[in-house]
């Protein structure tokens, strides 16, 4: 497509992405790589234009995720584990393209610069960014955990130094390879538990064990021993492997990094005030009351309490950690996780309570596995359960992101003038079904499908 060619979007309701700008009817102008004006009314497409019907859809921003894992080749997961399988980072990619995103974060945050798109080095529509958290504990507890993606150069970066390369926020601090979290209920849990008896469990029951051995906020000095034996009987393992051998399985599987992982918190809110960078922490029961000890002790430091809907904490703690985490200055994300539509582990009590209470900054997906849901069908379950209104919701996903993480999307989340030209267009009446979208300017997805023939030549025909 020539740079000059113009994309006039017509007929579409449309949300800016502020909080409250919507327009019943309007029309987006885009020219090369911006967004040229943006009004309410009909329009006149002139002949140069690709004309975008959007009548029954709503036009908005493209999605910024700001915590997403799983999208760009170099350790994975902030245990620093082998890099994801080139062809899931492109499934991952496309799913994610599709679902409307036109920024993403991958929040690993061991991976380098330079690793992004791999050895082929092929550029994807979708503009992908990533975080560092390479300090001196954080790799140490990556290392404690796995570690199996990290290379000498891995070990030897640094946050200074990534920071001038190209990343664009601190973190993810933790995470629940090294924290006790969702990827030691789904990985790590199950995989010793097979190894030691050939069996294999549900990442429910993983959950439930390591809760009765550690606790929630694995700090229990005694295991919880009737109902670790009850469930040795539910989860058909009592007998293969007695209490006692699963309490020091389950200890060693769990806690070698916890320790080192919270110190590396404190560097990375350290950091985090000296760079003025904003930085993303993994939120859940283990972490909540360092958090908010590091929202006092760095004032200045930008935090982000990552997936603060996150399982291990009930309703009533998630919002109770929010409110007081909130009242420090820390912004409030929750994560899409698998609670919308998946529903494997995770359901929507955590981030219903928060939205509910008002507490939600930003919306992400995280990873939950490869079983994360998108946002926009989280957003859809927000406005039809009259949550928040339909620009507010869409904002937590655009504009809020804009304005948390200057540093990678200053210059997009809104439809305004002066904008890049990222746009999604999705149904009316199910936000989660995501029609076109425009990325930097290119028609990157039409009619639901990306890359499947000429997608210019077929929008420019279907005009005709
Ligand atoms: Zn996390």
């Amino acid at each position: 497509m020539p740079p000059d060619t113009q994309i006039v979007i017509v007929g579409g309701r449309i949300v800016t992405g502020d909080g409250t700008t919507l327009h019943d009817r309007g029309v987006v102008r885009i020219r090369g790589t911006g967004i040229i004006d943006v009004a309410r009314g009909e329009a006149d497409a002139g002949s140069e234009a690709i004309v975008l019907n959007a009548t029954g859809c709503t036009v908005i921003p493209g999605i910024v995720n700001a915590h997403a894992h799983g999208c760009i080749h170099g350790p994975s997961m902030p245990s620093g584990s082998v890099p994801v399988r080139p062809t899931d980072v492109d499934y991952f990619r496309n799913r994610h393209l599709l679902s409307g995103t036109t920024t993403l974060l991958n929040v690993c945050g061991l991976a380098l610069p330079d690793e992004i798109d791999g050895p082929s080095n092929q550029r994807h529509a979708m503009d992908i960014h990533l975080t560092t958290a390479h300090t001196t504990s954080n790799l140490a507890a990556a290392i404690a955990i796995d570690g199996g993606g990290l290379s000498k150069r891995h070990k030897i970066a640094r946050i200074d130094d990534m920071v001038d390369k190209g990343a664009k926020a601190l973190g993810e601090a933790g995470g629940g390879q090294t924290l006790g979290g969702g990827a030691q209920d789904y990985r790590f849990i199950p995989a010793a538990i097979e190894a030691a008896t050939g069996i294999s469990i549900h990442p429910k029951e993983a959950r439930a064990l390591k809760e009765a051995v550690l606790g929630r906020y694995l700090d229990r000095g005694l295991p919880d021993l009737s109902r670790l034996n009850a469930l040795l009987i539910e989860c058909g393992l009592a007998a293969k492997i007695g209490a006692s051998d699963l309490i020091k399985l389950i200890r060693d599987t769990v806690m070698p990094p916890v320790a080192l992982s919270l110190k590396g918190f404190d560097e990375i809110a350290a950091a985090s005030e000296r760079l003025d960078f904003p930085a993303i922490f993994h939120n859940a029961a283990p972490t909540a009351a360092t958090l908010l000890k590091l929202a006092e002790t760095y004032p200045k430091a930008r935090i982000i309490a990552g997936h603060s809907n996150h399982p291990m904490f009930l309703p009533e703690e998630a919002v109770r950690f929010g409110q007081q985490l909130r009242e420090r200055g820390v912004t409030i994300d929750v994560s899409t996780l698998d609670c919308i539509e998946t529903r494997w582990r995770n359901d929507t009590a955590n981030i219903d309570a928060l939205v509910e209470a008002g507490l939600v900054d930003t919306l992400s997906t995280d990873f939950a596995g490869g079983d994360w849901d998108s946002i926009l069908s989280a957003i859809q379950r927000m406005v039809r359960k009259s949550q928040l209104l339909l620009p507010a919701a869409i904002a937590l996903a655009t504009g809020n992101v804009s304005k948390t993480f200057p540093e990678l999307a200053a210059d997009r989340g809104l439809l305004e003038k002066g904008k890049r030209a990222d746009v999604a267009i999705v149904e009316n009446h199910n936000l989660g079904r995501v029609r076109h979208v425009v990325a930097n300017g290119q028609l990157v997805v039409f009619n639901g499908a990306m890359g499947v023939g000429d997608l210019h030549a077929y929008a420019m025909g279907e005009r005709r």
